[in-house]
């Protein structure tokens, strides 16, 4: 079984309003594990829908038709579908008394384009409005699905909830689930990453594999249709070991919801280590991001942020001849920062910051030379270069995820 939805509507394709119908109804398709590959905006124009629909039939079984229903002449998704499938437009009763009702309440004569609101295909089931007066249709033609729902989320939701997903539950006999998995990773590019997976992507199916964009972390998330979730997590096991063992080196953890300053912070927290950190070009961000994530005063209680040569002379006593024999963006540098930072302080770890965050150039050397170090208790301080893309604060940004990344490695 495979599903799609239409909306329609002028308003949205103007971007007047957002599509929020779809979303409701993609989210609910994906907790039944029923595939969707595709959803349509079409304005209010019969022709384009008709034709839409013409070619949803081709590719999918059940089809979700959402919006117009209403009383005014642009609203004419029923009548079009009754037209494409030569199917007459019948009357319900008890929706034609709801209308007459309230039509007598606010004292008016009714127009007589209103009863379309009691409309439904011949031979469909009535989907009854709780809040409005519009009626939906679930309608078997063939081998395909319809469900026609009405445009307002107020009255779409509610049909959906107790009417359209006791449906779907009985199509697909038992309730399939959704598992997903999202590993993440840093320091390699998107369109590099999604090369080295280029052949799994390629060939899937059960589980399907998406690269996100997560801040500075690039995002793989693994998603498996299955009768219930310890299959669903079978089947994703393997692929996630394939992906992780071709992104060795620029792993950052799990989960969709965190990120490599939480890994850091947690794996400090639980070896009860410090950390401390002395930043010239990212002058203080380093610190800035330990201290976001809560609990974080169990591993960090201070630093320095020493952005020029002299400050870094007198808070961390760097001999200024080191400094003028290596200029300051330099390995030696970043290792005197990282050791002086973490000696003073008496902390596990300490890390050095400096490079070129742009525009300028720096004594020779170019927008993006970054030197970070990484000072340790009792082993042998370890620095590297990196040559960092981006504008200014994306510089430094990388920067300050790059210490993290050494960190956690
Ligand atoms: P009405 O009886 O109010 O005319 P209708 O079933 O004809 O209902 P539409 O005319 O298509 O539905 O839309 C009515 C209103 O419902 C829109 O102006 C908009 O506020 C909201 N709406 C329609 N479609 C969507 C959608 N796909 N997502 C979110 N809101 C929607
Ligand atoms: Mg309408």
């Amino acid at each position: 079984m495979q599903a799609e939805i239409i909306a329609v509507g002028t308003e949205i394709l103007l971007g007047e309003i957002v599509n929020t119908n779809a979303q409701y109804v993609a989210k609910l398709l994906a907790r039944f594990g029923i595939p969707s590959f595709y959803q349509t905006v079409v304005g209010d124009n019969p022709a384009r829908l008709t034709e839409t629909l013409a070619l949803e039939e081709k590719r999918s079984d059940l089809i979700f038709l959402i919006g117009g229903l209403g009383p005014t002449p642009d609203d004419l998704t029923k009548q079009t579908l009754a037209a494409h499938l030569g199917r007459k437009l019948v009357t319900d009763q008890a929706a034609l008394d709801k209308l007459v009702a309230w039509q007598k309440q606010i004292n008016k004569v009714m127009p007589a384009n209103n009863l379309a609101q009691a409309y439904y295909l011949e031979g469909g089931q009535v989907l009854t409005n709780e809040i409005g007066l519009a009626i939906g249709c679930y309608l078997v033609d063939a081998d395909h699905h319809y469900f026609i729902l009405p445009g307002p989320p107020r009255e779409m939701l509610p049909m959906v909830d107790h009417q359209v997903e006791a449906k779907l539950a009985a199509l697909t006999g038992s309730k399939q689930v959704i598992v997903s998995k999202m590993l993440r990773f840093f320091g390699i590019g998107e369109s590099l990453l999604a090369d080295k997976l280029a052949d799994l992507i390629a060939s899937q199916q059960n589980p399907t594999i998406a690269t996100y964009i997560k801040g500075f972390e690039i995002g793989v998330r693994i998603t498996a249709r299955a009768g219930n979730v310890d299959t669903g997590n079978t089947l994703i096991a393997p692929v996630a070991a394939k992906v992780q063992s071709r992104l060795a080196g620029f792993y950052t953890g799990e989960g969709e919801e965190r990120n490599l300053v939480q890994e850091v912070v947690d794996q400090l927290k639980q070896q009860h280590l410090t950390v401390t950190a002395a930043e010239s070009l990212t002058a203080g961000e380093f610190q800035s991001e330990l201290a976001s994530v809560s609990g974080a005063s169990n591993i960090f209680k201070g630093g320095f942020v020493t952005y020029s040569d002299a400050v870094k002379t007198q808070l961390l006593r760097i001999p200024a001849e080191v400094i003028a024999k290596h200029t300051v963006v330099s390995a030696p540098v970043a290792e005197l920062m990282a050791e002086k930072s973490r000696e003073i302080l008496g902390a596990d770890f300490g890390l050095g910051f400096t490079g070129v965050a742009g525009p300028d150039e720096l004594e020779g050397q170019p927008v993006g030379t970054v030197f970070i170090a990484l000072a340790q208790r009792d082993q042998p301080t370890k620095v590297q270069e990196f040559h960092l893309a981006g504008q200014r604060n994306e510089i430094r940004g990388r920067a300050v995820y790059s210490g993290f990344k050494l960190l956690y490695d």
